[in-house]
């Protein structure tokens, strides 16, 4: 156990937030590899057979980001109900992953689509995590103008989990551009307060506050190495842990 006294781990209730570009394999032309979405789904099963409740969150950026296409000129809106469709086929992929491996899993969509996922509905969210089912939040919040982020900075709050769990391409927060400085260290904790005053990037500006103004503590790690999604999925130290003062 962590000697930080605001650092959640162990964790009973978590939300993965996983991006879209994680489900493809980096250089192909498939926007989902089969390969990659059964590895996360088997290192999923292992946590969630060890009494974790978990909800997921995906992204779309794999298949379209709103920003990018309105920048092309294309409607904001409309651009951005495109990219909410699309973190329901991410979700719809993880979901049979999941159910594959015998998983007790559902798809909740923010857009109503019956006969692909369920409706969100947070009362009957909460009870399935409580029975140990594994929730996956699609179509983001049903908002156009939101991201991913803020999705799962929403459904954290709403479901009470005890942390997001943010899998990127980076093994935490750095003191300054890893890329660019070499001297840059990696946090294994730091305040959100320290984070908003360095202008340290951890997630977007709406998801950050909903997550500090909630104490909602995220960890943010590499999914790129094999078992590192195992980890952070059963409360291990890894990558940066983001936590009120
Ligand atoms: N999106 C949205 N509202 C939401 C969540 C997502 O409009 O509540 C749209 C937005 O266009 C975004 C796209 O869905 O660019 C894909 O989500 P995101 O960019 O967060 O995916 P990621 O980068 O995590 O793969």
């Amino acid at each position: 156990m962590s000697q930080n006294t605001n650092d959640p781990r162990p964790f009973k209730r978590a939300i993965l937030k996983l991006s879209g570009e994680a489900l493809r394999e980096p250089g192909s032309k498939d926007n989902i590899s089969p390969e990659i979405v059964t590895r996360i789904a088997a290192e999923i099963k292992d946590a969630v057979d060890n009494g974790l409740e978990l909800g997921i969150v995906v992204g779309g950026g794999n298949f379209w980001r709103g920003a990018s296409a309105s920048a092309r000129g294309m409607d904001r809106a409309t651009a951005d109900y495109v990219g909410m469709l699309a973190t329901v086929m991410n979700s719809l992929a993880i979901e049979g992953a999941l159910s594959h491996i015998g998983v007790t899993c559902t798809v909740m969509s923010a857009i109503e689509m019956k006969n692909v996922a369920e409706p969100f509905i947070r009362r009957k969210a909460d009870h399935q995590l409580s029975k140990g089912n594994v929730i996956i939040f699609g179509a983001g919040t049903g908002n156009p103008f939101f991201s991913t982020d803020t999705t799962a900075a929403l459904r954290a709050n709403e479901m009470g989990a005890d942390i997001i769990l943010k899998a990127t391409q980076v093994d935490g927060v750095y003191s300054d551009d890893p890329r660019t400085n070499p001297d840059a260290v990696r946090f294994e904790s730091v305040t959100f307060q320290h984070c908003l005053e360095n202008r340290l990037s951890v997630m977007d500006s709406t998801a950050f506050s909903l997550c500090m103004d909630n104490d909602i503590p995220i960890v943010i790690f590499d999914l790129g190495p094999d078992g590192n999604l195992s980890k952070a999925l059963n409360s291990q130290p890894i990558g940066t842990l983001v936590h009120c003062e």
